[in-house]
């Protein structure tokens, strides 16, 4: 008899207590030997679908019910990025790039793996040995320098214009003190070259503006009071060269604070004249505008009126105009983008003003309790986000073409860009922050092809003026045997494309209680379609042993018991909370998305000084926490280091420099100590931020018996928390679904 322990082909997900124990499996596709270099594989993190193998026929894709989609994150930070100055090898046919999964015939023909049509292959890789060798054939992300032909006209120096709310809300907020000192600290280190441009506005019942003269003298200050139809007092040095005007705008920037600071402020705001002025200013030249709002614009053209009520109402979340979105559009062509940053419990009607950012390649960032006792948590925040944003990389003038192999066709986008062509995004501004989902169908067979290619091209112009195509190419095997197919279902991938679809139809009018609903049937179809395949038993809800599906139910809970989607009156979000939460999720990365959604729960009293990689993570359940424990909760947005009452001495004074539990101050911030335990916890947030693609979250300290704790607690979404039942009532909930 052999030893060889038996492995189940799958488990009962309603007598399983923690899935986490199997582990997560390694779920990368396996591509076959048909194409060029099988071993290359893509980075997940930028380019990846929700199955590692695409079901072989349109009949099988229905009857599997597994959510079918990619995301894209197309300028993410990446190390060791191959950037070619060389020829640019395309398909004649339909302008695909050269990749590592061609088919190379013989030693001068390639068959495109999107349109299947055989192209010659140029001189320099002629020969099989030096065509493997080539960077574009070993990479699946590589970066070309883009010639004339790829210009519609000279790159533009970067322009960077800064809108700032100075209404008496705003000045309250004291955002304008963290800005001030963050901008001063990174106005080095801004993305550009020798002709970098900035401007300033700041808006109250009317706009600021600062006309810079002198190289040397402070700016002189201007005031629009017509808001209804403006126009600038001026006609140069509003936008100027940040090099030769770097001492006037240093003082003006310092200046800020106390030039709003006197009394009485006005208390309404004109933004809407803001944009279109500011607009009117670059439209030659295109750039990016940074928006800091805390007040409702309710004055001038484009004013807004307060119209919250109740929170779950799907009708706050459509336009109260289309003034936004008009700019937004006439911005798109101008190659303008808008980002924002808010702080405000009150309604600002995000709804209408976020069009600016949806269709122009922009982002929201928001800050609900910016003005509660968790403030100094918020500030944190804003302070580490507002810096990422000032130094990251920016690319302008964007075009974001998405291909793929005949047989599957691409439904609808999900992200902030403006789609110009059925395959075509253009952003007119990236950000190495954003990542995009796409529907995908597939919609005839594949004909005996065994793998099939998807491949996003983004043409964009970096800070330094210089043209570039960065090219990323996806291969999966296909898959024809039923079984198997749920055993290449990519969890990470489908929960977060879940999470941008449900995002986007809610935006788009779709009703809360809907969209919850077609949640649950996504993983209730997916499961159904898989206990039927096996052999339907009572009382059981099976799923495959092998591969992630197992986990599928348990991320969805998470995703129903979030505040933005949750419908429970104790969630206590705003219709604009919910709405910057979801377009968060529509452009964000997938690990910000799956730690929002399931975040991360580890034990740091137990983590030995030599570990290696990530420990072990924990379910999040109070059954998890000892009382003598140290945790750290990876929310995306923050990384919460929990301290339980009775947690060690000797770790509470190589951790946080203190020397009984009663001692720490969760209002000081995380401190660098020279000890082992401390050192271990920051490279385990240093690790987890990579993972994150460097997306910033701060260190919140949170005490057992703190005000922050419910921050901790809540997130603990196996239990039973407030009204919203427990994992295993779920379980129970699909199971008898399927059986009915
Ligand atoms: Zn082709």
């Amino acid at each position: 008899m052999s030893n060889v322990p038996h492995t189940p082909r799958y488990i009962d997900l309603c007598t399983e207590g923690n899935v986490w124990n199997y582990g997560l499996d390694d779920n990368r596709p396996l591509l076959p030997p048909t194409v060029n270099n099988n071993t290359v594989v893509s980075n997940d993190s930028v380019f990846r679908c929700t199955v590692s193998a695409i079901p072989g026929s349109p009949e099988l894709a229905k009857k599997c019910r597994l959510p079918l989609g990619i995301t894209v994150h197309p300028f993410r930070d990446q190390r060791n990025l191959h950037i070619l100055q060389t020829n640019i090898v395309r398909c004649r046919y339909c302008r695909a790039y050269i990749n590592p999964y061609v088919h190379i015939s013989d030693s001068r023909r390639w068959r495109c793996n999107i349109c299947s049509q055989s192209n010659d292959l140029p001189d320099n890789f002629s020969y099989k040995k030096n065509c493997d060798r080539r960077p574009e054939m070993q990479n699946t992300t590589v970066e070309y320098f883009a010639g004339s032909d790829y210009m519609i006209r000279s790159p533009q120096s970067p322009c960077y214009v800064f809108i700032l709310d100075v209404s008496q809300q705003a000045i309250d907020s004291q955002y304008l003190n963290i800005f001030v000192k963050q901008l001063l600290r990174c106005l080095d280190e801004i993305p550009g070259g020798e002709e970098t441009r900035v401007a300033f506005f700041c808006i109250d019942s009317g706009i600021h503006c600062f006309q810079f003269t002198d190289t040397k003298d402070k700016p002189r200050h201007y005031i629009v009071a017509d808001v209804d139809d403006p126009f600038f007092p001026v006609e140069d040095g509003l936008l100027v060269e940040l090099k030769n005007f770097r001492e006037p705008i240093r003082e003006l920037i310092q200046s800020l604070p106390d030039l709003f600071q006197h009394e009485p402020r006005q208390s309404s705001n004109c933004l809407g004249a803001g944009i279109r002025l500011v607009y009117e200013l670059i439209s030659d030249i295109g750039g990016r505008v940074s928006v800091f709002q805390a007040s409702l614009p309710d004055s001038g053209v484009g004013a807004l009126q307060d119209r919250e009520n109740n929170n779950t109402n799907a009708e706050n979340f459509g336009l109260s105009t289309d003034y936004y979105k008009n700019i937004a559009l006439e911005s798109t062509i101008k190659q303008i983008s808008y980002d924002f940053f808010v702080f405000s419990k009150k309604f600002i009607d995000l709804a209408t003003l976020a069009e600016l950012s949806k269709i122009t390649g922009g982002s929201i960032h928001y800050y609900p309790d910016w003005h509660s006792s968790h403030s100094l948590v918020e500030k944190a925040r804003f302070e580490a986000q507002l810096h990422r944003y000032l130094t990251r990389k920016l690319g302008c003038e964007a075009v974001l073409r998405i291909r793929c192999s005949t047989g599957i066709k691409l439904h609808s986008f999900y992200g902030n860009f403006f789609v110009r062509s059925p395959d075509l995004m253009a952003l007119p501004n990236v950000s190495p922050d954003a990542t995009l989902g796409a529907l995908i169908e597939v919609d005839e067979s594949f004909c005996g092809r065994q793998s099939v290619v998807f491949q996003a091209a983004l043409l964009y112009t970096t800070s330094k003026g210089e043209r570039r195509i960065r090219v990323h190419t996806l291969a999966l095997p296909v898959c024809s045997e039923f079984g198997l197919l749920f055993e290449r279902f990519d969890l990470l991938a489908s929960v977060a494309f879940l999470v941008k679809m449900a995002s986007d139809r809610v935006l788009n009018g779709l009703a809360l209680a809907a969209c919850r609903e077609s949640i649950v049937n996504a993983v209730a179809d997916a499961l159904r379609s898989y206990n039927r395949s096996v052999g339907l038993r009572k009382n059981a809800l099976y799923a495959p042993f092998k591969g992630q599906l197992k986990f599928f139910a348990l991320y969805i809970v998470g995703l129903l018991k979030h505040r933005v989607f949750s419908i429970s009156p104790t969630a206590g979000s705003s219709t604009d909370n919910r709405i910057a939460e979801m377009l968060l999720f529509r452009n964000a990365p997938i690990e910000v998305i799956l730690n929002e959604i399931y975040p991360t729960l580890y034990a740091i009293h137990t983590l030995s000084s030599d570990y290696v990689g990530l420990p072990q993570r924990l379910p999040l359940t109070y059954a998890s926490i000892s009382p003598n424990g140290i945790y750290l909760l990876d929310t995306g947005s923050f990384v919460f280091l929990y301290i339980c009452y009775a947690a060690p001495q000797h770790l509470l004074e190589s951790l946080l420099g203190v020397m009984q539990f009663a001692h720490i101050d969760e209002t000081i911030g995380f401190r660098k100590l020279d000890c082992a335990i401390n050192h271990c916890f920051l490279k385990l947030v240093k690790t987890l931020q990579t993972f994150r693609g460097n997306y910033v979250a701060p260190i919140v300290t949170i005490r057992e018996d703190g005000k922050r704790r419910s921050l901790f607690t809540q997130r603990l979404i196996e239990d039973k928390t407030d009204d919203s039942r427990r994992y295993v009532d779920f379980i129970h909930q699909i199971q008898r679904e399927i059986h009915n």
